[in-house]
């Protein structure tokens, strides 16, 4: 198979964890018979140090000729990086913002799934951990409270700020269908969360879910309020298979579900329009603190390659060798770090993307 990736290298460890996932890629690719062409594009401090701009319409063009877009992670420190004097639509996250609307990313997908070689970072008591969990949180990524109307204005001598949150059933549907169809490759389980006992989006999400649930007879859903979704992610995550969200609420109960696998750089996502095209980047941010020092875990990274191989491309088999190679080098010890314990041995960056590739199968 020939694809075409577009990579955003970004800033910060961008560069470090990208070079890794593309190591591991290209052994995917000798072992299984396969070409990546990669084509480089310029997004966040990176872009704006080039063009002025977090993200040029060039760079949207090399984006959507590609087949999927492979990304580290953009952004700077706030304290002391330039990009942050620019006005906030210039600024290097104005980037991200910009290329999920033109490339119509609405589906955000966020695994959190606990390694048993890690079970130590996770800050659940042990009872609750039990047999440990592995979720998939869907969000809604272009529509809500973050792309609704907005204004604060002074009303009667008191300043007053209004957000729009407002959903069609065009968006609730197609994310819907989006997360039975994964669930259909899952565990056939959706928990769809949102506010239905006050919000008015909330109940045309639930009755939208509703109608797309009956082409998916297979699947189990059940309807789950946010504030009670917040509590069982914490008290009972194995009873999690995938949790389908509006934006808000998602970026939200993604962090949280993400903090109680508690391993920061082991977290992948993705992002999906309504073909196969898909944006695959680590969770995590462009952690400036530890950048060109080869301290940067890019297992999330890699693992965000296998969702593309998956996602995108329908190479199952090869998304399933290099979840096994992040497996076997976490039971053989060795660790970036931000995951070290007692007993392992440490490494970094280059050495870890080096041992993953080694055991591609
Ligand atoms: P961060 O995720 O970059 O870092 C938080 C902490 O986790 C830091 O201590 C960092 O060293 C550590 N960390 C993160 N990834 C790691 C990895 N792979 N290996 C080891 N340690 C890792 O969050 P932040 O410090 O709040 O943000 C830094 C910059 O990243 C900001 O400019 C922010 O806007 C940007 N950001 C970008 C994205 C994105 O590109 N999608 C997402 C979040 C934050």
């Amino acid at each position: 198979m020939e694809c075409k990736i577009a990579v955003i290298s970004g800033d910060g460890i961008g560069p470090e964890i990208v070079r890794e996932a593309k190591k591991v890629l290209d052994v995917v690719a000798e072992k299984y018979g396969h070409t990546f062409n990669y084509t480089d594009v310029l997004m966040g401090g990176a872009s704006i140090d080039v063009h002025g701009v977090p993200l040029t319409d060039e760079a949207i063009e090399t984006a959507k000729a590609s087949d999927a877009v492979l990304m580290g992670s953009i952004g700077g420190d706030a304290k002391t990086s330039p990009w942050y004097k620019l006005t906030p639509d210039k600024r290097p996250e104005a980037g991200l913002l910009k290329i999920r609307k033109a490339l119509n990313l609405f589906a955000n997908l966020r695994p959190a799934y606990l390694y048993d070689e890690l079970r130590a970072a996770c800050p659940l008591r042990d009872d609750i951990i039990g047999d440990g969990f592995d979720m998939m949180i869907m969000r809604e990524l272009t529509g809500g409270l973050y792309f609704g109307e907005r204004k604060t204005e002074n009303i009667d001598g008191v300043m007053t700020a209004v957000d729009t949150l407002t959903y069609n059933e065009n968006e609730i549907r197609r994310i819907a269908k989006r997360g039975f169809d994964i669930a259909m490759k899952r565990r056939k389980k959706v928990t769809s969360v949102d506010k239905a006992n006050v919000l008015d989006s909330s109940r045309l999400w639930r009755k939208v879910v509703e109608e797309v649930a009956k082409d998916y007879p297979e699947v189990t859903l059940e309807h789950m309020l946010v504030d009670n979704c917040a509590m069982q992610l914490v008290k009972d995550p194995a009873q999690f298979d995938v949790i389908l969200t509006e934006n808000m609420f998602g970026d939200i109960l993604s962090d949280e579900a993400s903090m109680v696998t508690g391993s920061i750089g082991m977290l992948s996502s993705a992002s999906l329009n309504d073909t196969k095209f898909g944006l695959y980047e680590p969770s995590h941010g462009s952690a400036p603190d530890i950048a060109g020092q080869d301290k940067a875990n890019p297992i999330a990274t890699i693992l965000s390659a296998a969702m593309m191989l998956r996602f995108t491309f329908d190479l199952d088999k090869e998304a399933d060798a290099v979840e096994a190679a992040v497996r076997q080098v976490l039971k053989d010890g060795y660790r970036t770090g931000d995951i070290m314990s007692d007993g392992c041995t440490l490494v970094g960056t280059v050495k870890m993307g080096d041992l993953i590739a080694e055991r591609i199968q």
